[in-house]
């Protein structure tokens, strides 16, 4: 069960199976770093060119920092901001002040800290661990990244990607995650599987920070103690601009999130570049000192974003394929979670595929199962309470469809996101633990259980 392979032609170290990952954005990078950590040798298919990498910042949460740390990520050289407040005002009047939150330092469920990245920063630090040669932070072999390269068909069962130069490539274990747009699931599931359209949409833009302060109106707002998190909400139409600063505070990204405009309801591009003039019109009840930021300079322009979403998949997992990442439960942003929840499944990936043979068929079904049945109810749980309104249970049916997946506690129905019940149960999660725990009830022993 655990013996390591010598593959042909392979000089790095002796890997114990190959693995397959497609698509290279968070999740697909996160599970090559785990993988690799594992002990595979992992080859990863992208088919951009990483031209454009996706802009604007993202937050990580705690329970995925914990990953990150212990992986040895490098944040200072990611530039990332630790977030370590939150105040939510009113549109119209912003004196009001309608939540307000400080996040205690040291131990506790916040204890690795709630980050934001510029998004191209995140991205490149994890490439920077998939790819780097084995040193005191990263073991393994190193990550290989193939770009430009489109996998076109799976055979989930076998094992096998259908690249679009004719190639057929045969792995151990396949990783799928090709993103919210995926063209692969619906042959991962067996059906027609697309992703949906919702009412929301998310304009999103990065302004230099100094820019922000050099206007008093607007600057006021980010003379604080501690940084973070700063939000208004008109209450009359829901829409909520947030803002939080990255690349070590010299950036600050927007996000207003709003019913998605008549004119875009039925537009096929999910991302697309927006006029100020089209903004400002979802902003009307908004107060004139915050409408100075939708007409500041951007890095790169205003985009909005249309959310999609997808049912809950029941398995994860098709014969010697698993599904990770926005392919297997795309999200709204509410509990800024989407990515967070595709680290740490590549945490669970680490654990279960340490010392497993790849050509050790029972064993890595086996593994699949259990990666299954960790990560299906939490996954889940969150890609639910994410789409419920406002990221609270109160909907009707959201508790119900939730419980058809995952039995652990709750918060009560109306507990906003980022709340402390919503911490305690988002955040306060380690998935090494949690997947070691798992393998020692299933009779594996501690030392097999080590890289
Ligand atoms: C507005 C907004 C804000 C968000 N904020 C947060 C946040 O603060 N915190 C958080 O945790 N999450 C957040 N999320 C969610 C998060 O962005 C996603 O969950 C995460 O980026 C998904 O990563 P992924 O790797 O699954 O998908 P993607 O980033 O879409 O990557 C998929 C990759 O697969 C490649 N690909 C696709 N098809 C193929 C193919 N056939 N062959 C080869 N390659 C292929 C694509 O080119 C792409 O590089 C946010 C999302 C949105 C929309």
């Amino acid at each position: 069960m655990s013996a390591s392979v010598e593959h042909p032609g392979h000089h790095g170290p002796p890997t114990f199976g190959r693995a397959g990952v497609v698509g290279a954005g968070i999740a697909g990078l996160a599970a090559a770093i785990a993988l690799r950590r594992a002990g595979w040798d992992v080859e990863v298919f992208e088919r951009s060119q990483f031209k454009n990498e996706i802009g604007a910042a993202i937050t990580v949460t705690p329970n995925a920092a914990m990953v990150l740390r212990r992986w040895g990520f490098d944040m200072e050289k990611a530039m990332a901001m630790l977030n370590q407040s939150m105040i939510l005002r009113l549109a119209a009047d912003p004196s009001v002040i309608l939540d307000q939150q400080e996040y205690p330092d040291g131990d506790g469920v916040l204890k690795y800290g709630v980050w934001s990245f510029h998004r191209v920063d995140l991205h490149r630090g994890l490439r920077d661990l998939a790819t780097a040669t084995a040193n005191s932070v990263v073991s393994g072999t190193p990550v290989q990244i193939r770009l430009g390269c489109k996998i076109e068909g799976i055979d989930c069962e076998a094992g096998v990607l259908h690249v679009s130069d004719s190639r057929t490539i045969h792995k151990d274990l396949l990783v799928l995650a090709d993103g919210a747009h995926s063209d692969l699931i619906s042959k991962f599931t067996g059906h027609p599987c697309e992703a949906r359209r919702n009412n929301k949409s998310i304009y999103r833009w990065l302004v230099p920070m100094d820019v922000v302060l050099a206007e008093a109106d607007m600057g006021q707002f980010y003379h604080r103690e501690r940084s973070g998190f700063v939000g208004w909400l008109d209450p009359d139409t829901q829409a909520l601009l947030v803002t939080y600063t990255c690349r070590g505070g010299k950036v600050l990204n927007i996000a207003l999130v709003h019913d998605t405009q008549p004119g875009r309801a039925k537009e096929k591009e999910w991302h697309s570049q927006v006029s100020t003039k089209e903004v400002l019109a979802t902003a009307t009840n908004f107060h004139p000192s915050l409408k100075k930021i939708v007409s500041m300079p951007t890095e790169d322009g205003i985009n909005v974003h249309h959310v999609v979403t997808r049912s809950p998949l029941s398995s994860f997992v098709r014969g010697r394929t698993v599904v990770v990442g926005d392919a297997a439960h795309v999200m709204m942003p509410s509990h800024a979670a989407g990515a967070g929840i595709a680290i740490e499944s590549a945490a669970s990936l680490e654990v279960l595929f340490r010392r497993v043979n790849g050509k050790d068929d029972p064993t890595v079904r086996h593994r699949l199962g259990l990666f299954d049945k960790l990560r299906v109810p939490r996954c889940n749980l969150t890609l639910l309470v994410s789409n419920s309104h406002m990221g609270r249970l109160q909907e009707p049916g959201v508790v119900d469809e939730i419980r058809k997946f995952y039995r652990g506690p709750l918060p009560t129905p109306g507990a906003l996101p980022y709340s402390k019940p919503w911490m305690d149960v988002l955040f306060n999660h380690d998935e090494f633990w949690a997947a070691e725990e798992l393998l020692t009830e299933e009779g594996v022993k501690a030392e097999d259980q080590t890289a």
